[in-house]
């Protein structure tokens, strides 16, 4: 066939097909799962933000902002965004569709998001986020909370082995302030080591430049004066409760000291679970406390925490689920056979019965296709058969066929 200027798939994005689409919707089942396990409410929320959104949210600072957004003026001139993460659009519908009566609410969603970046392994522009928050809820018992949905998520995937949770508290504003101006004292005094984009983030926000991916940095990041060392007394008892209530579920994890995210609207707890079987891309799901968020979109003071974890990354670290076979496969030879087993094969799924049809070729083709399917029975329906009101219902793992009469097929095929 010819394959000149058929339409490629736009750059970091993917179609997907048979195991990998496999893996990536036992992902989201498990997360329903642990979802309504939880009592963590359901809910959509779109795609398309006003850029304004993510600009107020995220700060103009953030590499996000700053050069992963996909924005777009529309034709009546709104600058609009593709969202490149959740928290954003979930708080903008906190304020805007009235949920703030419902706190604390606990929600979850999951989806596209979009981010100009350079595609590589576990790293696309389109990829898709499970995400979790708990708005209106200042209590330490809600950080544990999501922690415990996350623990229990990468648990049931099976790969609770293969991701270990860093945790830090980057305090409240008072602790966070006096961390920075130390930070900014130590990189400003190293300026000459760092890579040119950590000297840019010196004057805009030094925690950044602890979140580096370049190498030339990471000495001077390893040296960098640990928060602990500014805690005040609130700070440090906030995170000490988040700490027991991981210790009294036992939940394991690993004080990471430097960890912070990119976002400016964290405040206390910061986390990711972390893998090494992934290569550069190590974190799986990451999240924080974000204080600060709602008030920089104009709403009310309204703590918050919340995660977000990728499912083409947690994905990538799944064995496929076995495929679904169906209990029949029926085949039909000439027109009233066909007609027969359109039927048939409308009441068996009707009775929950997983059944499918071979329609094409002869007779042997049709048999090989329900041995292919993994089907347990195939079901023949040839004219002279339907014309005695039977079917013959093959064993395929035994060979074995007998008659059955057509309307007690359910029975036979789910035995
Ligand atoms: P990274 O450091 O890998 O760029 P990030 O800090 O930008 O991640 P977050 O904004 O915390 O990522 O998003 C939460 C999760 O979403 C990440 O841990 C990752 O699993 C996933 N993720 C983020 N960006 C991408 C992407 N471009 N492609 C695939 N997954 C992504
Ligand atoms: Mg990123």
């Amino acid at each position: 066939m010819a394959q000149i200027n058929i339409p490629q798939p736009v750059r970091g994005t993917q179609s997907l097909l048979g195991d990998e689409a496999e893996r990536f919707h036992a992902v989201v089942s498990a997360f329903e799962r642990v979802r309504r396990l939880f009592g963590f409410r359901r809910v959509e929320v779109p795609v398309l933000e006003p850029t304004a959104v993510f600009a107020r949210s995220l700060g103009e600072t953030t590499d996000v902002v700053s050069k992963e957004m996909y924005s777009f003026e529309d034709r009546g001139g709104d600058s609009i965004t593709l969202r490149p993460e959740f928290t954003a659009g979930i708080a903008r519908a906190f304020l805007s569709e009235g949920w703030q009566q419902y706190a604390p609410l606990k929600v979850a969603t999951h989806g596209p998001a979009f981010r100009y970046e350079r595609p590589q392994k576990g790293r696309f522009r389109q990829f898709h986020q499970l995400d979790a928050e708990i708005l209106g809820a200042a209590e330490p018992q809600a950080d544990v909370e999501v922690l415990l949905f996350a623990d229990q998520l990468l648990k049931e995937l099976g790969i609770g082995d293969g991701a270990v949770l860093k945790l830090n508290t980057l305090g409240d504003p008072e602790t966070r302030g006096r961390w920075r101006d130390a930070l900014y004292e130590h990189f400003r005094a190293a300026a000459a080591d760092l890579s040119e984009e950590s000297r840019d983030r010196l004057e805009r926000n030094p925690l950044r430049i602890l979140d580096s991916k370049a190498h030339v940095d990471w000495p001077v990041v390893d040296a960098a004066p640990p928060i602990d060392d500014f805690l005040t007394p609130e700070a440090a008892d906030f995170f000490a409760a988040v700490t027991a209530g991981l210790d009294a579920a036992g939940v394991t994890w690993e004080r990471a000291p430097r960890l912070v995210r990119g976002l400016d609207y964290y405040r206390h707890t910061a986390f990711e679970f972390m893998t090494d079987r992934l290569g550069a891309q190590g974190t799986v799901l990451a999240g924080g406390r974000y204080d600060g968020l709602i008030e920089a979109l104009g709403g009310p003071h309204t703590p918050a925490i919340g995660w977000a974890a990728g499912i083409e990354r947690l994905s990538m670290m799944i064995d496929a689920p076995a495929p679904e076979k169906p209990a029949a496969v029926l085949v039909p030879m000439g027109a009233a056979g066909e007609a027969a087993a359109v039927r048939l094969l409308a009441d068996l799924r009707r009775a929950g019965i997983a059944a499918d049809m071979a329609f094409r070729g002869n007779m042997k083709k049709r048999m090989a296709r329900a041995a292919a399917a993994g089907a347990a029975y195939a079901v023949i329906l040839g004219d002279a058969e339907v014309e005695s009101g039977t079917a013959q219902v093959k064993d395929l793992a035994t060979g074995e066929q007998r008659a059955v009469a057509l309307d007690l097929i359910d029975t036979a095929v789910t035995a």
